[in-house]
């Protein structure tokens, strides 16, 4: 670990006019800021930080949480920390590289990396303070997997150049040694779940490496200026398969069916085995938005009548088969002397349950019909908003009222059973679409009235005890932000000691709480 004492030069002079920066996409109402600074480099950023009373890091300002909206601090937008270089099997960025340019910059090479969130415009930096997770989660894991260093700036200045594996905590404790003096952080005794997205309050494992505590951290403890990210081969072809199912019973059964299959693949390295990296699905109430809104036909996408769940799942091939007769194999799938290949594996999967006529499968040279389903299933919470923008015009109590649930996949089906029962048991307009391949859901209510909103956080509370008592996380990939629902599934998840103890490893790092305040935690 390396650390430089703060910066001697001038901060940039915050610009007065904040207005562009007062919401992000959870659109809280409220968002005031005293100006922002744009700075150019991690010695401006050190120069920020040594100065200012209150800060807000942002980058894109993507977050669903309002963790990104400022309340009378001032915002330090990383938009313009945009350096990049790719090195072998690494790319360094600075925080304000939105991902569609990480990952444009690393085709080039062949590369890409992972595990995105499903909004590509998000930055590197809001990518690592969110610990932020995708649709690939399933078979490439989250933003923190990928993570090999980080260079933050400490409130008060202070510079850190992290790599992995150079500072793990010792029984329980880290010690910092900076220019400013030691800063002594102590972990405490908490046991995060075991499930592979929790963006829930600071990581906390007994010998945990320290880049691990800034991933995640919600702009709390640190600015993240700069990232170095590992990166994968891309795939040597990918097929997207639309596959309408006529129950939420079979689609569980579906992807359950086809995870083992591919978790199977990849631990006997078959190159005939079913390889999935993601099966994203929405739901009935979410098929209905899009039709109401036309986007089936629109993108010319079939879907039946019967449809009540949509998957859409994501085939990697291996180079050996990709691109060698996949329509053959595909028309052949049902015959008895068909080849044994990853396609007709999956095709007879599908077969078995009955799905397999109204399924869609875009090969990999159709990459306008697999974009095209990425697209409706990205209309779901498009339509979502929309409706609730429009409900809040009536309304002005009205408010996005979501959750983003995740538990171990064998209890997933006896999740959506209580998830189904707590928000129709109330009479709301419920619809759900997520990464059904991790588990993970995210329920929306349609509020018709500021009474839906109240009773829609009652239902998320509830289900978060539910999700809790199954061994889950009531905060998967969002964060917690500034929601206090969220921040309140935060409490029930650790407890009033555990959320002190956490409080304590943001004093130990920034004892005037002058970063962030008032995100994960509410204000004191
Ligand atoms: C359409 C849509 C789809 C989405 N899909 C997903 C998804 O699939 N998975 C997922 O995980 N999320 C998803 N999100 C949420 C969001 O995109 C992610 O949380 C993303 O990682 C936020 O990045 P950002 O650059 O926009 O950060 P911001 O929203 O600007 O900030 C988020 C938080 O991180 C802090 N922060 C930002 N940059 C820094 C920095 N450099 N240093 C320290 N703190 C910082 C902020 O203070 C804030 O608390 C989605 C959002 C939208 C609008």
């Amino acid at each position: 670990m390396n650390t430089r004492a703060p910066s001697t030069s001038a901060a940039p002079a915050p610009e007065p006019d904040a207005s562009s920066f007062l919401e992000d996409a959870a659109h809280y109402p409220g968002g005031n800021a005293a100006g922002v600074i744009r700075p150019r480099s991690i010695d401006d950023v050190s120069a920020c930080l040594r100065e200012a009373r209150r800060v807000l890091v942002v980058g894109a300002q993507s977050s669903l949480t309002g963790g990104a909206t400022p309340f009378g601090d001032i915002v330090l937008s990383t938009e313009r920390l945009t350096s990049i270089s790719v090195d072998s099997d690494r790319v360094r960025v600075g925080a304000g590289v939105p991902l569609q340019a990480v990952q444009d910059e690393l085709a080039k090479t062949g590369r890409w990396f992972p595990p995105v969130p499903t909004y590509l415009g998000a930055f590197a930096g809001g990518a690592v303070a969110t610990c932020a997770a995708g649709a690939a989660t399933f078979k490439y894991g989250t933003v923190r997997e990928w993570v090999e260093g980080l260079t933050i700036v400490l409130a008060g200045g202070d510079v850190l150049e992290l790599s992995r594996g150079e500072c793990r905590a010792t029984d329980g404790v880290f010690t910092i040694s900076t220019a400013s003096g030691d800063r002594t952080v102590t972990l405490p005794d908490v046991r995060m779940p075991d499930v592979p997205k929790r963006s829930a309050g600071y990581f906390i494992a007994p010998d945990m490496d320290l880049v691990d505590l800034f991933i995640g951290s919600e702009g709390t403890l640190g600015a993240i200026v700069e990232a170095t990210f590992r990166t994968a081969p891309l795939p040597a072809a990918l097929c997207r398969a639309f596959v309408p199912v006529p129950s939420e019973d079979l689609a569980i059964v579906l992807a359950g069916e086809l995870r083992a299959a591919a978790i199977d693949t990849w631990r006997t390295r078959d190159p005939r085995g079913i390889d999935i990296a993601a099966i994203e699905h929405v739901d009935a109430r979410s098929i209905a938005v899009i039709r109401e809104d036309g986007v089936d036909r629109r993108l010319d996408i079939a879907l039946p009548s019967g449809a009540a769940v949509v998957l859409l799942v994501d085939l990697e091939l291996p180079a050996t088969v990709a691109g060698q007769g996949l329509w053959s194999e595909l028309e052949s799938a049902r015959d008895a002397g068909a080849a044994d290949s990853p396609l007709v594996r999956f095709c007879r999967l599908l077969d078995r349950h009955g799905v397999l006529d109204d399924t869609e499968i875009a090969l990999p040279a159709d990459r306008a019909r697999a974009a095209a389903f990425a697209e409706l299933r990205e209309a779901v919470p498009a339509g979502v908003n929309r409706r609730v923008a429009q409900a809040k015009q009536a309304d002005p109590a009205i408010s996005k009222t979501a959750a983003d649930m995740i538990v171990p996949f064998d209890r997933f089906a006896e999740m959506m059973r209580e998830c189904r029962r707590l928000f129709a048991g109330r009479d709301l307009d419920l619809a759900v679409w997520g990464h059904i391949s991790d588990g993970n859901v995210h329920p929306n209510v349609i509020p018709r009235s500021a009474g839906d909103v109240a009773k829609g956080r009652d239902a998320i509370l509830e289900l978060g005890a539910a999700v809790i008592a199954m061994g889950g996380c009531p905060l998967a990939e969002h964060g917690v932000g500034r929601n206090p629902t969220k921040q309140q599934l935060l409490r029930q998840l650790y407890g009033s000691a555990g959320i002190d103890a956490m409080r304590k490893i943001k004093l130990s790092l920034d004892p005037n709480g002058s970063l962030a305040s008032g995100v994960i935690f509410p204000p004191e």
